[in-house]
């Protein structure tokens, strides 16, 4: 048997048309095929490699953590360096931006994005003692139950009932739906750019007024930037644009660099409550792996030194003077986080797969599929970003 026919008979499969390319390596922008044809990876294996493939200094600190240990013990017990130092550098990243706020300086290490927003949700329902939580239509916050119970897709939820019982859904970016939220809630959790739901950008004030509603009904605004944080949109996190601090702030993706690890970040108060009442209120046995925090000390250390996010806009202005053409819509984005508006799937789809076939790698969106997602690796350069854009527009041409 081929490994491909391997793949769809051994692989657990998630649907009928996986792309089943088979890369061999991978570098910078680069996956690298069979016979070693090149692929410009131009949405970052989903918004994960902000810097590249293989980053020089990430393998390296793989490599020298790999030296000197795995995995130790569960969770929280162990005094372990690549956890402590990247949590404080974590911290240091949220400390300018909270004003009067106490600054998010407690770091909980997940595995994935999708544990980080289980461990905000019942961080919140535990501190606040209230029952509901809201979050957005059309927002994708992982796909476990508590985070499938947030999706305000009833088509991703439908089949899976029964969920968590108290979700609302408002619109992201309403300001009329901000009064949905009451004394009865939590938590609002809301990424700051909506991604799967094609990149949608709200109004520089939104924020602001769902802070100033969360504070009057004592609610936690938990932001997810587990796509757009580490770069990704032109500061370290997105939300530093808009003039609102979280509560509760949740990553992963971008983070490890490659490697996986996630996070949710609360101050010192909010994350105290889960060591009594009962104790132990929230463990995991693998979260913050020593060799996943390394890797993402690394990254965080990589984005910081190179100044990565501040050549984020010019990159992203570069990509939409290109991107014109008679039948593209629009382009949506914040920085490297972008979606260029096709008519309809029908027409998008056969773009799409005609440029994979010429070597540039995009997608669609989960609750976009009109629009191809646009999120390279932030190291590509002008002249990479040059030839990659030409590519999309020939294979539109080929339409
Ligand atoms: N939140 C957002 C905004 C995401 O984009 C994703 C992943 N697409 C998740 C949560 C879930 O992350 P993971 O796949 O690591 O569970």
């Amino acid at each position: 048997m081929t490994q491909r026919e391997l793949f769809l008979k051994n692989v657990a499969q998630t649907s009928d048309f996986p792309l089943a390319l088979e890369i061999e390596r991978a570098e910078g922008l680069y996956l690298y095929g069979k016979n070693g044809k090149p692929y410009m990876d131009l949405i970052s294996g989903i918004g994960v490699s902000n810097v590249g493939h293989r980053h020089p200094k990430v393998v390296e600190a793989i490599k020298n953590q790999v030296d000197k240990y795995l995995h130790l013990m569960v969770y929280g017990e162990y005094v372990q360096t690549p956890q402590v130092q990247l949590a404080a550098a974590l911290a240091e990243t949220l400390k300018a931006s909270a004003g009067e706020r106490a600054p998010l300086d407690n770091v909980y290490f997940t595995n994935s994005g999708t544990e980080a927003i289980e461990g905000a949700m019942k961080l919140a329902k535990r501190y606040t003692n209230k029952p509901e939580i809201i979050s957005c239509y059309n927002a994708y916050h992982g796909a476990t139950q508590g985070a499938l119970s947030l999706s305000g897709s009833e088509n991703f939820k439908r089949n899976f009932r029964p969920l968590l019982p108290m979700m609302r859904n408002i619109r992201h970016g309403n300001f009329d739906d901000i009064t949905h939220i009451t004394t009865q809630t939590a938590a609002v959790i809301i990424e700051v750019i909506a991604g799967e739901a094609g990149v949608r950008v709200p109004d520089k004030a939104y924020f602001k007024a769902l802070r100033a509603r969360c504070d009057e009904t004592g609610t936690l605004l938990v932001f997810d930037e587990i796509q757009s944080g580490f770069g990704r949109t032109g500061t370290f996190w997105a939300f530093e644009q808009f003039g609102a601090y979280p509560d509760i702030l949740t990553t992963a993706k971008g983070m490890g660099g490659g490697m996986p690890i996630g996070a949710f970040i609360a101050n010192h108060e909010v994350m105290g409550v889960f060591k009594n009442n009962p104790i132990l209120g929230h463990i995991t046995t693998f979260g913050g792996h020593p060799v996943s925090a390394a890797a993402s000390l690394a990254t965080l250390q990589v984005i910081q030194s190179e100044k990565l996010y501040e050549y984020v806009t010019p990159k992203a202005d570069l990509i939409k003077s290109l991107l014109v053409h008679p039948i593209i819509r629009e382009v949506r984005n914040q920085g490297l986080m972008m979606a260029v508006e096709f008519e309809n799937f029908d027409v998008l789809k056969p773009v799409i797969d005609r440029a994979i076939e010429k070597g540039v790698i995009t997608d669609w969106f989960l609750f976009c599929d009109n629009s191809m997602r646009i999120a390279p690796p932030l190291i590509i350069s002008d002249e990479e970003i040059r030839k990659a854009c030409q590519i999309l527009l020939e294979s539109i041409d080929a339409l």
